[in-house]
Formats: C-alpha cells, sequence, structure tokens
C-alpha cells in the first residue's frame, strides 16, 4: 500500500519506491532523545526554521503582484508562537471563531491583517470581528440583515462565492461544490455587492475556497483564475472596483513520499498571467491578491515524536505507541498516510510490516496500517511526518486521553515548550466534584 512502483527511475531508492520528497526529520536520535528526558513523548514538534523559509519563499514568489498577502490559517495551528513567527515574516490571519480571534488579539494581530472567514456565525462573534477592524468575509446573503439587525455595517466587507456547477475545467481533487454549505450562488454575489453599496459599504473583497490539499498548481490556478473573471465582471456590471481577492487556503502537502510540493515558481506564474490577462486591463492591476492557507505553511514541518512502548503478535503484527489518534486524528478519520521514521534506524531495511496503533478503544486509531518499516523495538522513538497543521489542533479527549505539549526547535538545536501537555486536572476542571 505505501510504496509506489513508478515508472521513472530519476527517485527511486533500491527497493523501487519513488521518492519525491526526502521525508527527512530535522533531529538526530541523540537529539530527539536529550529532548525527551525533558518533554516525555508524545510531543509535536515544529521545526521554526523551516517554517519560517517556507512562508519567506511563498511570499517572495508573489513579489511581483502590487499588494499579496497570506493570511495563516488558524485553525491549522492555533498556536501564539507560530502565529508570532508568522507575524514577524508579515502573516496575516484566517479566523472563523472568537477564541481564534482572542489569539490574534494575544499576538497583536489586528485591523485587516485578519480576515474573518467564518460561517454559521452567532453575532458575538461577528461583533468582535468589527472591534478589532477585522475584515469580514459574509458566507451568506441573508447576514447582511443579521449584522445590520444588531449594528452598522463596518466600510470593509467581502463575499464568499460558491461557483457550485459552474465551476468547469478544474481537477477531479476539486469536487462538487454544490455539496459545500459555503458561500453565495454566483446571482447571490451580485445581489449581496449591490445591496451592500446601496448601504453604504465603501471597499469590497471576493472570496472562494474550491479546493482543499491540492498539489496540482493547475487546480490553484484555476481558482484564482475563475476570481479574476468574477472581479472583472463585477467591475463591469455594477462599476465595482474590487479591492480584495481571496483564494481561500487548499495547497496540498505531499503527505506520500512518491508525490511532490506544489512549485510556488509555478502557482505564481500562471497566477500571474490570468491577472496581467485579466485584471490589468480593466484597472484592477492594484488589487489585493490573497491566500489563507494553513497546510501547506506549517503541516510539513511538525512531527508528532511518540515511543513504542507495545508488540503485539495475532493475526498481524502490531506496534503499540504512546501516542493516540487524540495527538492526530487525520489517519484514523480520513485513512490519511503520514509517513513514519523509526529514530535511528533511517538506512535500515524496511523488512517488517506492521499496523502502528494508539490505545484509543477503537480500531481506527491506527497511525499505519501494513506499513513496511524496520524493526521495531519497545522503546524505538518514532517520528510521525507532516502534523504541522490540522495535528495537534484536531486533538480531543475521547476516552480520557490528554493533548500532547507543542515543542518548537530552534534552528540552533534548543527547544521551547510552545504549550505543555493537559494533565488529568485540565481533562477534568470543567467537572464539581464537590458537589457530586
Ligand atoms: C480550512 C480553511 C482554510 C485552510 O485550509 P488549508 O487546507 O489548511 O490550507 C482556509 N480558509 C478557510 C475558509 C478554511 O475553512
Amino acid at each position: 500500500m505505501d510504496g509506489y512502483k513508478g515508472k521513472s527511475c530519476r527517485f527511486c531508492r533500491k527497493d523501487g519506491i519513488v521518492v519525491m520528497n526526502e521525508k527527512k526529520v530535522p533531529f538526530t536520535e541523540t537529539q530527539i532523545r536529550e529532548i525527551i528526558k525533558q518533554y516525555p513523548t508524545p510531543f509535536h514538534i515544529y521545526d521554526e526554521k523551516a517554517i519560517i523559509d517556507n512562508v519567506r519563499k511563498l511570499i517572495n514568489a508573489f513579489s511581483w503582484a502590487y499588494d499579496f498577502k497570506e493570511y495563516f490559517a488558524i485553525k491549522a495551528t492555533p498556536n501564539p508562537y507560530i502565529m508570532r513567527l508568522l507575524q514577524n515574516e508579515g502573516v496575516g490571519a484566517d479566523c472563523s471563531s472568537l477564541p481564534e480571534l482572542i489569539l490574534c488579539e494575544k499576538v497583536g494581530i489586528g485591523g485587516r491583517d485578519i480576515v474573518f472567514s467564518s460561517n454559521d456565525t452567532p453575532y458575538e462573534e461577528y461583533q468582535k470581528a468589527l472591534e478589532m477592524g477585522a475584515l469580514i468575509n459574509l458566507d451568506d446573503i441573508s447576514l447582511i440583515d443579521y449584522l445590520e439587525e444588531n449594528g452598522p455595517l463596518p466600510e470593509w466587507m467581502c463575499v464568499r462565492y460558491n461557483p457550485g456547477p459552474l465551476l468547469q475545467g478544474g481537477n477531479d481533487i476539486i469536487g462538487v461544490p454544490e455539496e459545500a454549505k459555503y458561500g453565495m450562488t454566483r446571482e447571490q454575489i451580485f445581489e449581496a455587492l449591490t445591496i451592500l453599496q446601496t448601504k453604504g459599504v465603501k471597499h469590497f473583497g471576493l472570496h472562494t475556497m474550491v479546493v482543499s490539499n491540492e498539489l496540482n498548481a493547475g487546480g490553484l490556478i484555476h481558482t484564482a483564475k475563475m476570481m479574476f473573471e468574477l472581479a472583472a465582471e463585477v467591475h463591469h456590471t455594477l462599476g465595482i472596483d474590487i479591492e480584495f481577492l481571496d483564494f481561500g487556503g487548499g495547497i496540498g502537502l505531499p503527505y506520500r513520499p512518491e508525490e511532490n510540493f506544489v512549485d510556488y515558481a509555478e502557482l505564481s506564474a500562471g497566477i500571474r498571467r490570468y491577472f496581467e490577462e485579466i485584471m490589468e486591463p480593466v484597472g484592477l492591476h492594484r488589487t489585493r491578491i490573497s491566500f489563507e492557507c494553513g497546510r501547506a505553511i506549517t503541516g510539513p514541518y511538525g512531527y508528532l515524536v511518540t515511543t513504542a512502548i507495545h508488540h503485539k503478535h495475532i493475526w498481524k503484527e502490531y506496534i503499540g505507541v504512546d501516542a493516540s489518534m487524540a495527538n492526530l486524528m487525520r489517519p484514523g478519520m480520513y485513512g490519511s498516510y503520514h509517513h513514519l521514521t523509526v529514530m535511528g534506524k533511517e538506512e535500515a531495511p524496511l523488512d517488517h510490516v506492521y499496523d502502528v496503533t494508539g490505545s484509543l478503544c477503537e480500531n481506527c486509531d491506527k497511525f499505519a496500517i501494513d506499513r513496511k518499516l524496520p524493526k521495531i523495538e519497545d522503546g524505538d522513538i518514532l517520528a510521525i511526518h507532516d502534523t504541522g497543521a490540522h495535528g495537534h489542533s484536531m486533538g480531543f479527549n475521547y476516552n480520557g486521553k490528554l493533548r500532547s505539549a507543542e515543542l518548537l526547535l530552534h534552528e540552533d538545536g534548543t527547544v521551547t515548550q510552545i504549550r505543555r501537555a493537559e494533565t488529568v486536572d485540565d481533562l477534568f476542571a470543567t467537572i464539581d466534584f464537590s458537589a457530586l
């Protein structure tokens, strides 16, 4: 299952697996064992320099644009220390809940450095976003009345587009937007903009998100083209100059070694071509273009580090580790592949086949199924790759499991704990045992 017998052998390893990205870990076994002495497993550890280098690369790729902005999707890694790193690089925040807005406030991210891309939103959350001067991205036309009933409309407003069956020429991964709950139809976009204009809104944006975990630059470029065309048509029919375009998140992560990273240069060149072709002729050359990526920003640079604690041989061979699906939900929930490195055995032959499991009373609590790995002994340290986004943040407490610590690995090899592990007291903090 995990191997991919490719035709090209430029990236072939001896065992015939095509390797397009190297799946290396940024620490040695000795280093990680030192860290574990202070911070017991399991924990997520994030590679600071790699995160910064990557986001710089993304931003530099769009240096041609009059105004380019990445708004980090906070839900991917809602940790203020990670947010601060990104803030220092000029990155804003994409929020969709009150606690995410509060995190921004703590970090000092405010105003239109925040886009509030929420849906089904209670007014108190809008109120906070408005107080902070965030750019509100309206998910539905009915929300214009809802906002007005509760208070004044802001001067800036963005509307979220759902192209539904009108989306054509994309690729398989785009799926079917008409099944997605987000955004407004094309007609509603024009109607909403007209209403907002008559109500005194002065600055307008358009948003969409129609791809997720997309590794094909073409699919992402297509989204941009669709939005440029929409902006040009809005300009033509309503005389509104869209000042802000947001293509959502969705830049993919090559979870499997045989997959490849999205080439930012290729992505940028494709978007540039359509920007020059569609936006510039109608005078929209100063429109901000933006993404709200989470996964691509931090995902590849986080690792869930866990210790093998049990062996079990029944109908299959199992390795039990001290992390569980409560620390990383993606494999159990989506059947997602996450690469595994057994520390110190990076070069050892992959001559064993294991299921690597956590301790939840759920059979889907497996980090790997039928995975070819080196022989694993109890006490071996495993690094589960690509947990820097939608990893710790999707954690939960089912079966009384505790969420782990988060560590930041600095370039000099030192570590800062940026969130401690939960304790049993944290778990029971909402129960008043004295009233029992
Ligand atoms: C989840 C989400 C994102 C981030 O998606 P990634 O896959 O992490 O890039 C961005 N915008 C919105 C509105 C989202 O719901």
